[in-house]
């Protein structure tokens, strides 16, 4: 059975890397029946936060990306953590360390001095005399001294370090606490991790877990490291370039699934197809088509990956996630015609949320004045008998549905021998306050007899107003 988990530090928000090592760790999961695991790495306790912590529960929610097991919490296995770097003690694998930090400096200065590559010199691995007063010592690994440790790193390939690049680690610190490299492989081994899918900025690390591994007597899990997204300058993607948080791509108005889809691609292909459902990518993700090299973050390529999803997803689910930005809006979604319907209406030529959003107000709310660049255009006194006569046509429909509501532009336009346009585009502009929407009819419909009606004496009045003043 594969099992898989994501393992975040909750030092800051979950970062957009951050996510797609998770979504890659999710589907290969899910890919093969397996069990997906989400671990917070806490055991920083100046840096780890609540806030953090919940911003990455946040964003899985957000994202879909649920998991079998967890969270689990590397602070509440401190013990358990004791209990191996005892174990690792009983073995003679493991020692105290007194150098002073002066007294590593002063080392690794010498080091550099004679030409050689900064690393604990072992000084404490035999050590058997009186351990110098007034140090609280640090607990190093014993790293075998010589060998080769062998990655067969499922992205990267075959990747062979030499033991004499390895200093001794150390696993806990002189407060007791204990280190990434140690608790990382305690807590893979004992959640039955078969494969780490993790970024490349842990590579370094994976010769050193593997010895503990092998010191522990423990399973080695598969490793597969996934290389960086870097920003548009070719460094690697931060702040600096802009949202770089899950939760800013939510509050932008991207759909999850668009951001997962968009980040699968992000260093993986599938021949050419680049939209994919949540259902594809979960059938059709493997790891030898991840990209040994690091991949270039793209926001018009996300946001045109958004444009396709906003296309072709359930109306239902558009409405749920459009709710909380009408809700900014001001607005009431019980006045009004049902979210999913306005979305159905709007998909068309929303690129995000937001936009979408933008597009969907006059359905709920009244305004107070008509955009003025479309009302000087299209509400002139010219228009007046067209939107006077529409408007009893109007008031007598009792079908108020897009078809009747077409014909009564059409025969307005008839009667009055003008083109639809003179008809259409003073209706528009009467009852969404602007020259932009859907169909008209469709919009009419949705926007409800009783508030187009009182639009169009709005409008009407606006133009009598207009016509006074001429
Ligand atoms: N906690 C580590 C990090 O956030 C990841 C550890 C791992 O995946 O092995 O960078």
């Amino acid at each position: 059975m594969i099992r898989t988990r994501f393992a975040p530090s909750p030092t800051g928000y979950l970062h957009i890397g951050g996510v797609r090592t998770a979504l890659y760790s999710w589907l290969y999961a899910k890919r093969h029946g397996g069990d997906f695991i989400l671990r917070i790495e806490d055991t920083d306790l100046e840096r780890s936060s609540v806030e953090s912590v919940n911003a990455i529960l946040e964003g899985m929610t957000w994202l879909g990306l649920d998991y079998n097991e967890g969270p689990f919490y590397q602070t509440k296995r401190f013990d358990r953590y004791k209990e191996v770097i005892q174990q690792l003690f009983d073995k003679g694998l493991a020692y105290y360390c007194y150098a002073t930090p002066e007294e590593l400096d002063e080392m690794r200065e010498k080091q550099k001095a004679n030409g050689e590559k900064p690393r604990y010199d072992g000084r404490y691995r035999d050590f058997s005399g009186e351990p110098p007063a007034g140090v609280d010592p640090v607990i190093r690994f014993k790293n075998p001294i010589d060998g080769d440790v062998e990655i067969e790193d499922l992205v990267k390939g075959k990747v062979v370090v030499n033991n004499r690049e390895l200093d001794d680690l150390i696993i806990a610190r002189s407060d007791g606490t204990p280190t990434y490299n140690l608790t990382v492989v305690v807590d893979d081994w004992d959640m039955g991790v078969t494969h780490v899918i993790r970024g490349d900025d842990h590579l370094n690390n994976t010769p050193r877990q593997i010895n503990l591994y092998k010191a522990l007597g423990a399973e080695l899990p598969k490793f597969a490291h996934i290389p960086m997204v870097l920003g548009e300058d070719g460094s690697r993607l931060s702040k600096r370039h802009g949202a770089v948080s899950v939760l800013q791509y939510k509050e932008q108005g991207f759909l999850p699934e668009a951001l997962l889809n968009y980040l699968v691609r992000l260093g993986w292909s599938h021949g050419d197809q680049e939209v994919f459902t949540i259902d594809e990518m979960v059938q059709k993700f493997d790891l030898e088509h991840v990209n040994g090299s690091p991949s270039t973050f793209d926001s018009v390529k996300l946001t045109w990956i958004n444009e396709q999803h906003i296309k072709v997803a359930t109306a239902d689910h558009l409405a749920t996630h459009l709710a909380p930005f009408m809700a900014d809006k001001g607005c009431d979604l019980d006045q009004g015609p049902k979210l999913s319907e306005v979305a159905n209406l709007l998909r068309e030529r929303a690129k995000t949320l937001i936009e979408m959003a933008d597009g969907a107000v006059y359905f709920y709310n009244d305004f107070e004045e008509f955009e003025a660049g479309a009302a000087k255009k299209h509400l002139r006194p010219a228009a007046l008998e067209a939107l006077q006569l529409l408007r009893t046509k109007l008031t007598a429909l009792d079908d108020w549905t897009a078809e009747p509501i077409h014909a009564c532009i059409q025969g307005t336009a008839d009667e009055l021998e003008v083109g639809m346009g003179k008809v259409g585009m003073p209706l528009r502009v009467a009852i969404t306050g602007g020259g932009q929407s859907p169909a008209i009819d469709a919009t009419a419909q949705l926007i409800g007899k009783e508030r187009c009606l009182t639009r169009l004496d709005m409008a009407i009045a606006f133009v009598e107003e207009r016509a006074k003043n001429a």
